[in-house]
């Protein structure tokens, strides 16, 4: 069974080898058992269930909830040589007609539905009637009312199990807790599903968080190492999504904004360019996210903090699903958290409700101040262990410093009292710095007993230790007000000298931005940036041809293993990963000519002599060859000279001499006592007898014979 799921593998998808647990859940599917598989974002889902598909039997029936995702997936399929189609309101009654009448005559082998097109009586007797191979549910997770994205469509999934007991059933989802986990399992009746838990690292993204000085130029310095990629700004309003779309675009990076407010047209033609075109950055809300499939998302970016972990580590996922380099990039400031923290606060639901959001936001706090390996925090938080720190973070390389903060704190947590705890960073800030200002004089702070008590640290350090005195809970914000701090009850033993407080030290901007141009950009070399244009262009034709996404061609771990591997024949292409049978008799010539272009004029001497070889050894003379290759006889003679030198060609190939007259000549080169004269030198000896050329290839084979 698993020889030949390698197999289709290998001929059908082109890759050499399964990841992960693919290779058991195949297996484990194929053979008719049910599976509950989670994998992360780009783990490889949907190999899962289509290789199950093509090794049995009748029609496999994929549940998914997005149309794009469906459309993206069949024209993948289609472009693999898979007959797939899928069953949506946006087609015609006609069309639904034509893929019913084609399922019926079997020339369809998957079959992409919406939950709820499925769950119609039609369809479920339309179904029964003919051969399942499987039944595979995507995004499964959307069968869980505790998600963001519940669909009651889902709960009516249920009812497979009763109705095709002897199908096999295979849900897959990139949600990873254990709540969501075993509703998945009770509400769609898996109760036998063996199940498949992958590990949730995203081990190509490299993780990084900066302190909030000047988002723009932070950003730009960020996108400046990675022009040419295509990437996602999160902001969290409309309106910043599109004075940052602006922004970028004025400053040369092509860039697109996407949110709520924008028309429905307006949006989803957004939102096809970013799919199509490359190098696009999507400034958006996270109205953008759930249905990008796009793999080569190089970058995730966040200008604006997200709610929760579960939100951050979904949204930077979208990055980098290609399994090569990507960047998940954020900044974060103080008025980030007084702004989520005010939002919570106004937002409506029971008091219940608002604490578990409350411990979810401080969670996400905790990663932006964790002073430990971010991604060893991030996977503890989804109750994954990671015994090492994992070298590739912020934390991890840059390293992080750690100061003794306990009596600043001190001092700042006094100057929040003493103020009477409803000014905001600013002016705690000017009081602790003893500035003297009319502001100051206006409140008369300048005769506290705080004021200019903090001139150690100056205002950037001042603004930090606010910040983490805000996101360890020590300081609270006035929530009604604008954004005064007041002392929270968990500050009592710092002030009261029972603990200390070790808070992180900011690295300073230009050491972060040096730190930035990490892993994504390095994805292509400078020498390399040439032909890796010309393969993107070439994808690019193709695409705009087949009417699909430039990845759906080939994606850019294929072309980045073809500019490595620089394949020069068909056979050699067939085993770039990534390039199966049918998209090697597609596209195989075009990308080998691409890839020849750069050194077509060394090859092309190479192909003579092979050529001019195989001629000899099928017994053309020197004169047929010349005429035969378009050159002149002196080449000829040349090129025969240089194969017998290399051992290509025996002499008796090469020429066909009369036995004496062939004595003779090696008798002249070798008469002399060590070198062997030229061919030149002895010429004078046969003038009119033979050619010169014919001297060199005698020369030639002599040498060859005495250098081995
Ligand atoms: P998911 O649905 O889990 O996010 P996909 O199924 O879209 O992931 O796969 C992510 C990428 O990895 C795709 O480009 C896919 O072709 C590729 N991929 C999947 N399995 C393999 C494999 N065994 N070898 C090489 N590439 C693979
Ligand atoms: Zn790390």
């Amino acid at each position: 069974m698993l020889e030949h799921a390698q197999r289709i593998l290998k001929d059908v998808f082109g890759y050499d080898s399964f990841r992960g647990r693919q290779g058991a859940i195949i297996e484990r599917v194929a053979n008719g058992g049910d599976a509950l598989v989670l994998m992360p974002t780009g783990g490889g889902k949907s190999l899962c269930f289509q290789v199950p598909a093509l090794l049995r039997e009748g029609l496999a029936v994929v549940v998914s909830p997005l149309i794009a995702l469906m459309d993206d997936q069949v024209a993948t399929l289609d472009e693999l040589g898979v007959a797939a189609a899928a069953l949506n309101s946006t087609l015609s009654a006609d069309a639904q007609r034509e893929i019913a009448e084609r399922i019926k005559r079997g020339e369809i082998k998957m079959l992409y539905l919406a939950p709820e097109r499925l769950v119609q009586p039609r369809m479920l007797s339309f179904l029964q009637n003919l051969d399942i191979a499987l039944f595979a549910i995507d995004e499964a997770h959307c069968v869980s009312q505790w998600g963001h994205d519940f669909r009651p469509e889902y709960l009516q999934l249920g009812q497979l199990a009763e109705l095709f007991p002897n199908v096999p059933r295979i849900a897959l989802t990139a949600t990873a807790d254990m709540r969501t986990r075993e509703e998945i399992v009770q509400r769609l009746h898996l109760q036998n599903a063996e199940r498949f838990l992958s590990s949730f690292d995203r081990p190509n993204i490299f993780y990084r968080i900066v302190p909030k000085e000047q988002p723009r130029k932070q950003l730009l310095s960020f996108l400046g190492a990675r022009k040419g990629d295509a990437g996602i700004v999160y902001c969290l309003s409309r309106k910043k999504v599109e004075e940052v779309a602006a922004f970028l675009s004025e400053q040369g990076f092509p860039a697109l904004p996407y949110h709520a407010g924008l028309a429905n047209e307006l949006r989803a033609y957004h939102q096809k360019r970013f799919l199509n075109e490359e190098g696009l950055i999507m400034v958006a809300t996270i109205a953008f996210g759930m249905g990008i499939d796009k793999p080569n998302v190089r970058f995730v970016a966040h200008l604006d903090l997200p709610k929760s972990l579960e939100a951050y580590y979904q949204e930077t996922g979208r990055a980098g699903r290609d399994g090569l380099p990507a960047d998940a990039w954020m900044a974060y400031g103080l008025q980030d958290v007084i702004f989520l923290k005010q939002m919570l606060n106004n937002s409506e639901g029971d008091e219940r409700h608002k604490r578990v959001e409350q411990h979810k936001l401080d969670a996400m706090l905790a990663l932006c101040e964790e002073t430990r390996c971010r991604r060893q925090a991030l996977l503890a938080y989804f109750d994954e262990e990671m015994p090492q720190p994992c070298g590739h973070c912020d934390n991890c390389i840059d390293g992080v410093q750690t100061w003794d903060a306990t009596e600043p704190a001190r001092q700042a947590l006094s100057a929040i009292y003493r103020t009477g705890q409803r000014y905001g960073v600013g002016h705690l800030v000017d009081v602790l710095l003893g500035r003297d200002n009319d502001k100051i004089r206006a409140v008369g702070h300048q005769h506290l007993a705080v004021f200019g008590i903090g001139k150690a640290l100056n205002e950037g350090e001042w603004r930090s230790l606010f910040r983490q005195l805000v996101a360890r809970g020590l300081a609270d914000v006035d929530l009604e007000g604008f954004g005064g701090l007041r002392l929270a009850d968990s500050c009592r033993p710092l002030l009261k000298g029972e603990v200390s407080l070790q808070l992180r030290r900011d690295l300073k901007p230009q050491q972060s931005a040096k730190a930035s141009s990490s892993a994504a950009s390095q994805l292509v070399r400078g020498e390399e940036r040439s032909q890796w244009e010309a393969l993107r262009t070439l994808r690019r034709k193709l695409a705009e041809e087949h009417g699909v996404p430039p990845y759906v061609i080939f994606p850019d771990a294929t072309l980045l293993e073809m500019l490595r591997s620089k394949p020069s024949t068909l056979a050699e292409m067939a085993r770039v990963s990534g390039v199966g049978a049918r998209k090697l008799d597609r596209y195989g010539e075009a990308f080998l000519d691409v890839l020849g272009a750069a050194d077509e004029a060394p090859r092309a001497v190479l192909d003579l002599r092979h050529e001019l070889v195989s001629l000899a050894r099928a017994g053309m003379t020197p004169a047929q060859i010349a005429a035969q290759l378009k050159c002149s006889e002196k080449n000829v003679y040349g090129m025969l000279a240089e194969a017998i030198t290399q051992q290509q060609l025996s002499l008796e190939h090469a020429l066909d001499l009369p036995e004496a007259l062939l004595a003779e000549i090696q008798d002249a080169f070798l008469d002399g006592e060590g070198e062997l004269p030229t061919a030149a030198a002895i010429g004078e000896q046969f003038a009119g007898r033979v050619e010169l050329g014919v001297l060199h290839c005698v020369r030639a084979a002599l040498q060859a014979e005495f250098e081995t």
